[in-house]
This record gives C-alpha cells, structure tokens and sequence, in this order.
C-alpha cells in the first residue's frame, strides 16, 4: 500500500460499482469512506476487504436524500482520516423497468431523490470541504441511458441525464476553486441484481455488446480514479462513457 493519496467518499458502496470504485481507491492509496443505506453487513465486508489489503476505510450509515444526513457523514469521515479531498457520488437507485404511467409515485420521487438530489447532496457537502482545504476532485455516476433514454426506465434516464449537465455546470463553477467535476456513464455493468438474471439473459445480452461481454464493477473504478488523478489535471466538466465501444 503506497503513502495515502488522500480522503475519499464513496456512496452506495456496500455492494456493485461502489464497491468496486472503494476497491479500486484503496489500492490508489486513499482512505475510504464506505457509505451504506441498509447493508451495515455487507459495508463492514468492503472495509474489512480494504483493511487486509492494508489500507484505512469506514463504515457510514446515510441516506443520501437526507441532505443532513450527508454533512454530518462528510464530517465524520473528516474527524476519522483528514478533510475529504474527492467524493464519488455512485449511490443510486436503479429503476425497474415499467411503463411511466403504471410507475407510482413514490417510486418515481425515490427515483429523483437518491440519484439527483442525492448527487446534488454530496457535491454540496463537498464543495464546502473542497473550498476550505484548497481544493478536491468529484466524480458522479451517470448512465448511457442519459444519452440513450433507455425503454420504460425514463424517469431514471432523466435523472441521470440531470446528472451529467449538474457535472458540466459545476465544473465552470468550481474550477476557479482548485475543484475538478466529472463523471462517468456505464453502460452495461455486472452488478448483483443483473447476475441474478440468468446465463440465459446474460448471453443475449453480451451479444448486443460491441466487446461481446459485460463490464466489470473494477473497470468503473479504475476510471474514475484516473479522473480523480494528477494524470486527469487539466480534465473537467467532462462524462466519460464506459460502454465497451457501444
Ligand atoms: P447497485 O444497486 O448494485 O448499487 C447501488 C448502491 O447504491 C447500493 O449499494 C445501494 O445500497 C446504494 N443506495 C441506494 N439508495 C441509496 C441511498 N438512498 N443512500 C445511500 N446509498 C444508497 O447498483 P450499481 O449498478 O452498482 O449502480 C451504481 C451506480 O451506477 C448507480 O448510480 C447507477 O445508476 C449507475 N449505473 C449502473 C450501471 C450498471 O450497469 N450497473 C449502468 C449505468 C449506471
């Protein structure tokens, strides 16, 4: 493990891309902030992972559409490890796919609250931590359904495209404060819930695929943290697809 390259927060964590972003951070020498929602078990495996690779990480319980829950969570990681230096807004929820007009209601408020509010959240929290220390990276997770609208999840796709224009916009913004903001938009990533799926879907879909699979959690990490890195220096406002050519 090299000399720590810095303090970072990683939403949604315990499980999927988070978990593959705070893996991923770890071995890039940062201590990790772990946020979870409900998986208290599965976040303390992600630190205890990141702890025999003989790295620092911690456990944070918030919900990231609670706005204050995220401040106090900033600052608990800042008493642990040092101020925040990069925020990697990754918790979302992931839609079911149904029609606009049978989706209720609270579904489609959850939809914007944790995955635009909730980015609008941590990008806050952290601006102020940023501001004070000089400066920070952030990265967010869109979606190529942001570009793509995706079928009967288009609700989600709205909130992720938000994601990517919230990110083009506070770029411009934050970039005189030392402040670098960019994201990522995954395509088709293997998470949990798509493995639970089947070898029968999942061929059909690594058929569609221009690289004839499925990309792994750690490829959005390894991304992600060349954002959040010096070699990214001169890099913001900018949404990376990781889409496998597609
Ligand atoms: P996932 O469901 O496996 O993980 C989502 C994580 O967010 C979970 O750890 C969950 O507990 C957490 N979370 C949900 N609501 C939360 C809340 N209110 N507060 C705190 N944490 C909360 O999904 P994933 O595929 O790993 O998705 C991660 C991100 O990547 C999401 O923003 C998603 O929209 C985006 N994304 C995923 C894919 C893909 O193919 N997997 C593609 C494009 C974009």
């Amino acid at each position: 493990m090299t000399e720590q390259t810095g303090v970072i927060l990683v939403t949604g964590a315990s499980r999927g891309i988070g978990r593959g972003v705070a893996l991923t951070a770890a071995k890039a020498g940062y201590a990790v902030g772990v946020n979870y929602h409900a998986r208290a078990d599965a976040a303390a495996e992600v630190v205890a992972e990141i702890e025999a690779l003989g790295g620092r990480a911690l456990a944070l319980q918030a919900d990231v559409a609670d706005a204050d829950a995220v401040e106090a969570m900033v600052d608990r990681l800042g008493e642990a490890f040092g101020p925040m230096t990069a925020i990697v807004n990754n918790a979302g929820d992931v839609a079911r796919r149904q029609p606009l007009d049978e989706m209720p209601m609270a579904d489609i408020e959850r939809l914007v609250s944790v995955n635009l509010m909730g980015t609008i959240h941590g990008m806050r929290a952290a601006t102020r931590v940023f501001k004070a220390n000089g400066g920070g990276g952030i990265v967010n997770l869109s979606s190529e359904a942001a570009r793509f609208g995706g079928n009967r999840i288009s609700v989600y796709a709205a909130t992720k495209a938000a994601v990517s224009m919230l990110t083009v916009g506070a770029a411009r913004e934050l970039a005189a404060h030392n402040i670098r903001v960019n994201a990522v938009s995954p395509g088709t990533i293997l998470t949990d819930a798509l493995a639970q799926e089947g070898e029968a879907v999942l061929d059909t879909l690594r058929q569609t695929l221009p690289m004839g699979r499925i990309g792994a959690p750690e490829e959005v990490g390894e991304a992600v943290l060349w954002l959040l890195s010096p070699a990214a220096s001169y890099i913001s406002g900018t949404v990376v697809p990781i889409a496998g050519g597609r």
